[in-house]
């Protein structure tokens, strides 16, 4: 068990007081309206899958239920900072780019993932 500082209640509390809701800062397209449905879609559904250090959105659902972000790596679990909504982190994210492989029906295709993209 690991301890995670709530900016909110600013103390250290029990991890299992928290839980993740995705990446942080997402950019929500400025005109939906306009949107494809691919884009809009793109938006709603898929993420990124990062691997070292990336932004991610987290609420103290069992504490104060503020919602804050974290700036955390996800190969070591370190977890660098913590900061309320609207602010902007000290630590910056690792853009990087892995290949993941595809379902075996896709045979000898891959994918480009860009990471850690903060925005
Ligand atoms: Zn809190």
């Amino acid at each position: 068990m690991f301890h995670i500082y709530c900016p909110w209640c600013q103390e250290h509390r029990e991890e299992e007081e928290f839980h993740a809701k995705g990446p942080a800062h997402l950019a929500r397209p400025k005109n939906p309206e306009n949107c494809s449905d691919e884009e809009w879609g793109d938006y709603l559904f898929f993420r990124d899958n990062p691997r070292g250090v990336h932004h991610e959105l987290w609420v103290h659902a069992v504490g104060c239920r503020k919602f804050f972000n974290i700036t955390r790596n996800t190969v070591t679990y370190e977890i660098l900072e913590t900061y309320k909504i609207g602010e902007q982190p000290a630590k910056r994210a690792q853009a990087d780019v892995v290949s993941l492989p595809l379902r075996q029906d896709a045979a000898n295709e891959s994918v480009k993932i860009k990471l850690g993209g903060a925005s």
